[in-house]
Protein backbone atom coordinates (compact mmCIF):
# COMPACT_ATOMS: atom_id res chain seq x y z
CA UNK A 1 0.00 0.00 0.00
CA UNK A 2 0.91 3.31 -0.01
CA UNK A 3 0.36 6.71 1.23
CA UNK A 4 -1.83 9.11 -0.87
CA UNK A 5 -2.18 12.16 2.04
CA UNK A 6 -1.56 12.83 5.74
CA UNK A 7 -4.05 15.21 7.14
CA UNK A 8 -4.72 17.85 10.26
CA UNK A 9 -7.56 15.89 11.94
CA UNK A 10 -9.55 12.80 12.14
CA UNK A 11 -12.70 14.79 10.52
CA UNK A 12 -10.77 15.53 7.11
CA UNK A 13 -9.28 12.31 7.25
CA UNK A 14 -12.94 10.62 7.36
CA UNK A 15 -14.72 12.71 5.08
CA UNK A 16 -12.18 12.21 2.36
CA UNK A 17 -12.10 8.21 2.98
CA UNK A 18 -15.75 8.17 2.81
CA UNK A 19 -15.07 10.31 -0.45
CA UNK A 20 -12.76 7.88 -2.20
CA UNK A 21 -15.22 5.07 -1.15
CA UNK A 22 -17.80 6.29 -3.31
CA UNK A 23 -15.12 6.39 -6.28
CA UNK A 24 -15.13 2.57 -5.37
CA UNK A 25 -11.42 2.86 -4.06
CA UNK A 26 -10.56 1.17 -0.28
CA UNK A 27 -8.89 3.72 1.71
CA UNK A 28 -7.44 2.41 4.88
CA UNK A 29 -6.82 5.08 7.83
CA UNK A 30 -4.34 5.03 10.25
CA UNK A 31 -3.33 7.19 12.70
CA UNK A 32 -6.37 8.48 13.30
CA UNK A 33 -7.08 7.85 17.25
CA UNK A 34 -3.05 8.60 17.78
CA UNK A 35 -2.25 11.33 20.81
CA UNK A 36 0.56 13.72 20.24
CA UNK A 37 1.10 13.32 23.82
CA UNK A 38 3.30 9.97 23.10
CA UNK A 39 5.58 12.15 22.26
CA UNK A 40 8.36 9.57 20.77
CA UNK A 41 7.21 9.99 17.45
CA UNK A 42 7.47 12.71 15.10
CA UNK A 43 4.73 14.82 14.65
CA UNK A 44 4.27 14.25 11.04
CA UNK A 45 3.73 10.42 11.69
CA UNK A 46 1.38 11.16 14.63
CA UNK A 47 -0.95 12.76 12.17
CA UNK A 48 -3.69 10.87 11.05
CA UNK A 49 -2.99 9.45 7.42
CA UNK A 50 -4.93 7.90 4.28
CA UNK A 51 -3.51 4.86 2.81
CA UNK A 52 -4.60 3.29 -0.87
CA UNK A 53 -3.34 0.40 -2.74
CA UNK A 54 -0.75 1.33 -4.80
CA UNK A 55 -3.16 0.32 -7.81
CA UNK A 56 -5.60 3.29 -6.85
CA UNK A 57 -3.30 5.88 -6.03
CA UNK A 58 -3.17 7.98 -8.91
CA UNK A 59 -6.97 7.82 -9.56
CA UNK A 60 -7.29 8.08 -5.48
CA UNK A 61 -4.79 11.06 -6.02
CA UNK A 62 -6.70 12.84 -8.82
CA UNK A 63 -10.14 12.45 -6.81
CA UNK A 64 -8.62 14.39 -3.74
CA UNK A 65 -6.97 17.28 -5.82
CA UNK A 66 -10.54 17.47 -6.90
CA UNK A 67 -11.89 17.83 -3.72
CA UNK A 68 -9.10 20.53 -2.73
CA UNK A 69 -9.97 22.98 -5.43
CA UNK A 70 -13.60 22.62 -4.85
CA UNK A 71 -13.18 23.36 -1.47
CA UNK A 72 -10.60 26.22 -2.78
CA UNK A 73 -13.55 27.56 -4.81
CA UNK A 74 -16.06 27.32 -2.06
CA UNK A 75 -14.18 29.91 -0.02
CA UNK A 76 -13.78 32.41 -3.14
CA UNK A 77 -17.82 32.82 -3.49
CA UNK A 78 -20.96 31.67 -2.14
CA UNK A 79 -24.24 32.60 -3.14
CA UNK A 80 -27.20 33.98 -1.42
CA UNK A 81 -29.91 31.52 -0.46
CA UNK A 82 -31.92 34.81 -0.34
CA UNK A 83 -31.46 37.22 -3.39
CA UNK A 84 -28.93 34.35 -5.12
CA UNK A 85 -26.29 37.45 -5.30
CA UNK A 86 -22.46 35.85 -5.37
CA UNK A 87 -20.45 37.02 -2.51
CA UNK A 88 -16.72 36.90 -1.92
CA UNK A 89 -15.78 34.27 0.41
CA UNK A 90 -13.93 36.93 2.51
CA UNK A 91 -17.53 38.51 3.28
CA UNK A 92 -20.17 37.00 6.03
CA UNK A 93 -22.94 39.11 4.58
CA UNK A 94 -24.72 39.89 1.42
CA UNK A 95 -23.88 43.60 0.16
CA UNK A 96 -27.33 43.26 -1.91
CA UNK A 97 -29.81 42.58 1.02
CA UNK A 98 -27.70 42.14 4.11
CA UNK A 99 -28.49 38.51 4.24
CA UNK A 100 -25.69 36.80 7.31
CA UNK A 101 -23.96 33.47 6.26
CA UNK A 102 -23.76 31.12 8.26
CA UNK A 103 -20.43 29.84 10.16
ZN1 LIG B 1 -28.52 38.61 -0.64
Amino acid sequence: MKKLYTGKNAIEINHLCALLKLEGIEAQVKNIYSVSAFGEIPYEDSLPQLWVEDRDHERAAGILSREMSADDARLKTWSCPRCQEEIDGVYGQCWNCGYIAEG
